[in-house]
């Protein structure tokens, strides 16, 4: 059977197919946005699964919105306004694919930043929207080269990930904030902040989300993903109530609802004297992992590469001074590392100087290590 023509544009994930051979024995993978499986809250998993096997209600159907509980306990803790609702979605990748089928037509002009989040460039693929990117800057995306897209046609959506951007790291400064915000209330473009990473800062200051400055032309899509555990497949969507209202009933006719015994454990996870000390954990240990990275990258590939120092998150993005990114990620699983070349993260048409994605969060310290000089005996090789 033929797939459906939309369907033909999605390119084949190269991140999958790496990622497939990431997992053979004896390869080091600093190539998938795994959270590190040492550091999820067992024991807190165990005792909410126990709690939650003896709930029989919540093996029966639910709500689409979510499990009224876990909600009620959301709404507060992301201190939403009285005119703003949630919605428990299965991972926040669900909730992207929501607004997209929910809110685009096909053609419709969205903006995002270059390089941008893979999920992402899918799903909008997929939607057939218009996808126009603006370069992104250590600071967050080139407020210039965004106003003028902006000017320029009607724009429906921003996607962004201001914090601990997936690929680069990056995290948008306090000022890039206030402009996005303004711009998109000033241009009527919807902000769509994608805000998995938000509880990873292991450096500096918290910065406001980039919505509080523009609650009414924002949803946030939030995640359990990297908090909690992937496996749950939890996420949400919070916004105007009239916007959620459309999402609900979309969602409706994706899969009725999303897990409701993962949504009642992850309220007991959420709701653990325990859990404050477990993110506490996981930030110190992937400080700790990032700086092992870094210091090998000063160490082994110095002269070859640079980057942006990240303050949180998952990622460090390496710009390379010479070679070509897809060969060097051939030749590095080679030697036994899996990284991702920077060229999935970009659509076709923009210009990109070469880079690779590292991801630090899975891998010890000592194989963070051990990965980058593997890959320095790659990258320093004479073209
Ligand atoms: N957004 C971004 C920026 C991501 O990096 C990811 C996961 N890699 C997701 C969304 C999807 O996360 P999940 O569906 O697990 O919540």
């Amino acid at each position: 059977m033929h797939t459906a023509k939309h369907v033909q544009q999605l390119r084949s994930s190269y991140i999958r197919e790496i990622l497939k051979a990431a997992t053979a024995d004896g390869v080091i993978s600093l190539a998938g946005g795994l959270p590190a499986a040492d550091l999820f809250p067992h024991m807190l998993l165990q005792e909410a699964m126990l709690k939650v096997a003896n709930n029989r209600q919540v093996f029966q159907y639910g709500e689409t919105r979510g499990y009224a509980p876990l909600l009620e306990h959301l709404s507060k803790t992301f201190n939403l306004q009285e005119s703003h609702g949630t919605l428990v979605t299965t991972g926040s990748q669900q909730g992207l694919d929501l607004i997209a089928r929910t809110y685009l037509n096909s053609e419709d002009h969205i903006a995002m930043e270059a390089p941008s989040y893979l999920g992402a460039l899918q799903v909008f693929t997929l939607a057939q929207a218009t996808i126009n990117t603006v370069p992104q800057t250590p600071s967050g995306p080139d407020i210039k080269a965004l106003k003028q897209l902006f000017e320029s046609r009607q724009v429906k959506l921003f996607y962004a990930v201001p914090d601990f951007h997936n690929p680069t790291g990056i995290s948008w400064s306090l000022q890039t904030r206030q402009e996005v915000a303004r711009l998109c209330q000033t241009f009527n473009v919807t902000l769509i902040e994608d805000a998995p990473y938000r509880d990873l800062r292991f450096f500096g200051d918290d910065l406001p989300l980039v919505s509080s400055f523009c609650p009414d032309h924002s949803l946030v899509l939030r995640s359990s993903s990297k908090t909690s555990a992937p496996g749950l497949r939890l996420g949400s969507v919070t916004g105007p109530e009239e916007w959620i209202t459309h999402l609900i009933r979309v969602k409706q006719t994706s899969d009725l609802h999303s897990s409701l015994p993962m949504q009642a454990a992850l309220l007991e996870i959420l709701t653990h004297p325990g859990f404050e000390q477990h993110l506490c954990n996981v930030r110190s240990h992937y400080h700790q992992r990032y700086q092992a990275l870094s210091e090998a990258i000063n160490t082994h590939l110095q002269s070859e590469v640079s980057f942006t120092k990240v303050e949180g998150g998952m990622f460090l993005w390496l710009k390379l001074a010479k070679g070509d990114p897809m060969q060097i990620a051939k030749m590095a699983l080679k030697k036994g590392v899996a990284i991702v070349p920077g060229s999935v993260f970009y659509i076709e048409e923009d210009i990109q100087s070469p880079a690779i994605r590292l991801n630090f969060s899975y891998c010890k310290p000592e194989q963070l290590a051990t990965a980058i000089q593997l890959l320095a005996s790659v990258i320093a090789l004479p073209k």
